[in-house]
């Protein structure tokens, strides 16, 4: 019989899901069961989001009682069950293989990830949906669909924000393992990170601007470089931090990666480590992408109401994204500057300040991060991604119960 536990909230606390309780399968045929027998369900995986995206009228449910796979087979990698990247690199690692790239921290589900966009840094990175090549998702009859690339579902599929059905395995592309050095720099002047944005986010094969929006203490250059130490930055002013080092208003506290030595992709990619808690924890984030064509003109409106939103604001990072053919990613067919805020954990503080910010970027057809707060209208962000109503025929037949669709689906897809 199906176990069950509490729902509980998200990781940081900041939304307490309206489900009383998650469904805890052992098997694929309980979980079968559990969804033909739905008639609302959502799956919550690692909990790292900032809003209702992964919320239910009545219950969730969780694999982390299925069995745990990972399978590699030539460049590809088949992960099955509630896999985080923190559990999949090593393996890949230790058969010589890598991903393309990962988000700030490592202890967030695969499936999850994949679901809403989530993307790290680097003008020649997709984000990590990108790397899907197949998806096996169990439909609200609880029959199982293998969705590859050819397949008509698959733009809808690998991003699809858990509006399919329960993704049970993800196929990955790999490459060939890689090494990475990577430092944080202080001392390159705003004007000199913004007059040359791509050159800057470009430098390396991943790297960051934090900022607080004025304070040039706190603006800091994070180059994670594949062909050895990025000291590119030094020569535009950068003078590597010391072990104490802040992102903005967050004092790490042992929990970063480590700086000026090389080691394998994945010790190096994410900024906090797989064994420490990431960020500040007391947080709420949110993230805007605009076309990367228009970084500099989408900065300028957002630091010209900086002052608004500095009471709430921790720290702000700057990352770019490629573009990809996902339906609903955030960087469907553009390459994309990333604007992300992380905020104080005071949830009426942040819905107050971000219409500015969204009003400041409407001009560039900004889109949301899916997993973090925002007040975009639907119909905003619709208009934004030509495919939608595509990707809502798709949610239709995979599933014509409605079991997977929530609140937050009607309110930002109308779905
Ligand atoms: C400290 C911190 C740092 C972060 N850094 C980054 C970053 O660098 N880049 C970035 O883009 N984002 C970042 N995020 C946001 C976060 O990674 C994403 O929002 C991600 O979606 C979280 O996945 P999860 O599984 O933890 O979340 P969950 O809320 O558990 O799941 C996310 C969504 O996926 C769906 N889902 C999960 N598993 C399945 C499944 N098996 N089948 C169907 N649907 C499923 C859920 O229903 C939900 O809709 C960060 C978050 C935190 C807390």
């Amino acid at each position: 019989m199906t176990e069950t536990r509490a729902a509980g909230a998200t990781w940081s606390g900041n939304h307490r899901y309206r489900a009383t309780e998650v469904q805890l399968p052992a098997d694929l045929d309980e979980l079968a069961e559990v969804v033909a027998s739905a008639d609302s369900l959502r799956v919550q995986a690692t909990r790292h989001t900032f809003n209702d995206i992964a919320d239910a009228e009545s219950a969730l449910v969780s694999l982390e009682r299925l069995p745990v796979r990972v399978e590699i087979d030539g460049d590809r990698a088949r992960v099955e069950g509630l896999v985080t990247f923190a559990e999949l690199a090593p393996v890949l690692e230790a058969e010589g293989r890598a991903l393309h790239n990962l988000g700030s921290l490592p202890h967030i589900s695969v499936a999850g990830a994949t679901a809403t966009g989530t993307h790290g840094s680097g003008i020649g990175n997709g984000n990590l949906s990108s790397a899907v090549r197949a998806v096996e998702l169990m439909d609200a009859d609880g029959r199982t669909h293998r969705i590859d690339q050819e397949h008509e579902w698959f733009g809808a599929a690998a991003l699809s924000l858990g509006a399919l059905g329960v993704v049970t395995a993800l196929e990955l592309q790999t490459e060939p393992t890689y090494e990475v050095t990577q430092q944080a720099y202080t001392g390159v002047a705003w004007d000199d990170i913004v007059s040359d944005i791509e050159g800057v986010l470009g430098g390396s094969r991943s790297v960051s601007v934090f900022t607080t929006w004025g304070d040039p203490e706190h603006d800091l250059v994070w180059a994670k470089s594949d062909i050895g130490a990025p000291s590119w930055v030094e020569e535009l002013g950068g003078r590597p931090v010391g072990d104490d080092i802040h992102l903005g208003r967050i004092r790490t506290v042992d929990n970063t990666t480590p700086r000026g030595t090389a080691g394998p992709w994945h010790t190096r990619l994410p900024h906090f480590r797989a064994d420490a808690l990431p960020s500040d924890g007391d947080e709420i984030q949110s993230e805007y992408f605009v076309p990367l064509v228009d970084a500099r003109e989408a900065l300028a409106a957002v630091r010209a109401l900086s002052a608004a939103f500095d009471d709430q604001l921790l720290v702000t990072e700057l990352r770019t994204v490629a573009a990809d053919e996902l339906w609903l990613s955030p960087a469907y067919r553009r390459d994309v500057l990333a604007i992300h805020f992380t905020w104080r954990n005071d949830t009426d503080g942040v819905l107050a300040a971000l219409p500015a910010i969204e009003q400041a970027l409407a001009p560039f057809d900004v889109r949301p991060h899916w997993g973090k707060a925002f007040t975009l209208p639907g119909e905003r962000i619709r208009a934004t991604l030509p495919r939608v109503d595509d990707f809502l025929a798709i949610a239709g037949e995979a599933d014509p119960r409605g079991v997977f669709r929530n609140d937050y689906l009607r309110r930002t897809l109308s779905l």
